[in-house]
């Protein structure tokens, strides 16, 4: 597997990941396909998954600009078609009492309010678009995995409500239930706002506008050289180089370290993995996830999980440490036995589907959109630690003002600033899997108190 770590780009018209998404998306929309021949630019997006595709999107519609998307293999071939669906109030990994204690009330305000926003923007894509991508209604919840949780959720709800005039609410185990059976559940924060979607048909929706507001979108065109001078910049693909007043990377947790050195280091690359079982019985169903709401728990390492419409049950986690081992079926296993832990009545269920992909975290585990350091009309936008189906739409729209002369457009400092690199960069590897071995051991310990 593509490993951005180690290889110099990820290819050139790959196919999708064998996922159930994939599988159920249907025809793919039309795109520019490969680029042939030079080409002069303003706007040049390096990436289509959600950022880029938004980025190009609102750049035509609200800034009149037809940008030009240059993506290696297809569109949404990263993580924007293989996520686990969930579109959330979420952006980062910093619990909410972090947040404040890092940046204050008034910084953490204004950043739950930009997730909500990006949240409107999505379901506002959606509409005005008329998407169709499997939307269904509304309803989160962070289950708590160990009784020892249920007073750090409870907190957590007196901050939503308290400081941020947010209605969550805490939901005991008992009325749990009724969408989450099973074991591992002793109550949790339920957030009304949320849903899942197909994020393939999502990404495909947004594509499709775009085109039709005037932007272009080449698959099977890496960039596999960057050079700029007071001329611009000088993207280098295999089928044309593409000169552009300005640069866009929406590249994400797929970025490798040789596209720019500007950009190496700021961004770990860490594996997420979804399994799929096949669809389940009215019983089964019944004693897992009655309920078609979005779950996801209070590990360290947390297990994200939704029942899919045709009764399949979605389940994903983190996994490999690097591309190498990232094929090892011990990963699926793990995957499976979890599973099996939370809802006992799925023990022996088969797997359909075994997918994974590079989800981006930097530094202070929260996403960025900035100007490039040292590059002058480049910008770049993404760390949304795998939380970042609705925050990636609204990057994109910001990365948008951005490279249309608007410094900071949102209020929220810590979101353009460069994330600071990783130090000890050769030993990044090695310290991650020192903190998995930790977390899981911290995991399972105690877990049914
Ligand atoms: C398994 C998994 C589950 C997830 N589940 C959720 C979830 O439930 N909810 C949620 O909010 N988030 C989730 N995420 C995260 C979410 O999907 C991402 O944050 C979001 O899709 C990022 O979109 P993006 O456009 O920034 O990056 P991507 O979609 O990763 O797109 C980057 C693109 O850049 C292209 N590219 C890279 N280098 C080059 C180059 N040199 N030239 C041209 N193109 C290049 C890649 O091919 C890729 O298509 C999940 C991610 C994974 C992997």
């Amino acid at each position: 597997m593509y490993d951005p770590l180690v290889d110099a780009n990820p290819g050139r018209a790959q196919p999708h990941a064998p996922s159930y998404w994939a599988d159920t998306a249907g025809s793919p929309v039309a795109d520019d396909g490969p680029v042939r021949g030079n080409e002069d630019v303003e706007v040049a997006i390096i990436g289509a998954g959600y950022t880029g595709l938004s980025c190009a999107l609102h750049l035509a519609r609200e800034h009149g600009v037809r940008a030009v998307v240059l993506e290696a293999n297809q569109t949404a071939w990263g993580c924007s078609g293989r996520n686990g669906s969930f579109a959330r109030i979420s952006g980062g990994r910093v619990p909410l009492a972090a947040l404040i204690e890092r940046y204050g009330a008034d910084t953490a305000r204004q950043y739950f309010n930009e997730m909500r926003q990006a949240l409107d923007t999505t379901r506002g894509l959606i509409r005005d678009g008329n998407i169709d991508c499997d939307a269904q209604p509304d309803g989160v919840y962070k289950v708590a995995s160990k009784a020892i949780h249920v007073e750090s959720l409870k907190r957590e709800m007196g901050l939503y409500n308290d400081l941020l005039d947010y209605p969550a609410r805490f939901v005991e185990a008992a009325d749990l239930q009724a969408v989450h059976a099973g074991a591992e559940s002793f109550g949790a924060l339920h957030m009304p706002d949320g849903f899942s979607m197909h994020p393939l048909k999502l990404a495909w929706g947004v594509q499709r506008m775009a085109r039709e507001a005037g932007a272009r979108v080449h698959t099977g065109s890496p960039v596999t050289a960057w050079t700029s001078s007071a001329q611009g910049h000088r993207l280098v693909t295999p089928g044309g180089v593409i000169t552009a007043r300005k640069v866009v990377v929406a590249t994400n947790g797929y970025t490798s370290r040789q596209l720019h050195p500007a950009l190496t280091g700021r961004i770990l690359p860490v594996h997420s993995q979804i399994i799929v079982t096949r669809p389940m019985s009215a019983a089964e169903k019944q004693a897992s996830l009655p309920g078609a709401d979005c779950m996801f728990d209070t590990r360290n390492l947390l297990f994200y999980y939704r029942r899919l419409p045709d009764d399949r049950i979605l389940f994903g986690g983190r996994s490999a440490v690097n591309g190498r081992d990232a094929e090892n079926p011990l990963h699926r296993e793990r995957l499976l036995a979890a599973l099996c832990r939370k809802f006992p009545a799925l023990q022996g269920i088969d797997v359909d589907y075994n997918w994974g992909g590079w989800v981006a975290v930097t530094n202070n585990s929260l996403p960025h959109c900035y100007p490039i350091q040292g590059v002058a009309n480049a910008y770049t936008g993404g760390g949304y630690a795998g939380s970042g189906v609705s925050f990636s739409l609204q990057t994109g729209k910001r990365l948008a003002q951005m490279a249309c002369g608007e410094a900071r457009p949102t209020p929220v400092p810590f979101l353009h600033q460069a994330p600071k690199p990783f130090p000890f960069q050769s030993f990044l590897r090695v310290g991650q899997r020192m903190a998995y071995a930790w977390y899981r051991f911290k995991d399972a310990e105690r877990a049914s108190v």
